[in-house]
C-alpha cells in the first residue's frame, strides 16, 4: 500500500490534525517521521497529567503517538507542555 506524505492523520481523541515530527535515531520509538497530536487541549494529554500523577506520582503526561512505518499507535511520555516539539517536522 502507498502513502502519500501529505495524508492527514487525525487524532481520535481530539479530531485535529496531527503533526509530523522527527523521531530522533537514538530513541526506541523507531526512525522516520512519526505523527503526534500536539494539541493542548487534547482529552487524551490533558487526562495524562492525573493520570501520571495518579499512578507514578510524577509531573509529566503524554500525548498520542502513531508510528505510520509499525502502524503501532498510543502515548509517547512528555514532561512539559513544550516537550518533543524540539522535532516538529514544519510543512
Ligand atoms: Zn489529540
Amino acid at each position: 500500500m502507498k502513502m502519500t506524505v501529505d495524508e492527514k492523520i487525525i487524532c481520535p481523541y481530539c479530531h485535529r490534525e496531527m503533526t509530523k515530527w522527527a523521531c530522533p535515531p537514538e530513541s526506541t520509538w523507531g526512525e522516520g517521521v512519526h505523527y503526534i497530536c500536539f494539541n493542548d487541549e487534547c482529552s487524551y494529554y490533558v487526562r495524562g497529567w492525573a493520570w501520571m500523577m495518579e499512578k507514578y506520582a510524577v509531573h509529566a503526561s503524554y500525548r498520542y503517538h502513531f508510528n505510520p512505518i509499525t502502524g503501532e499507535r498510543g502515548p509517547i511520555p512528555v514532561w512539559d507542555g513544550n516537550a518533543l516539539k524540539n522535532a516538529i517536522i514544519e510543512d
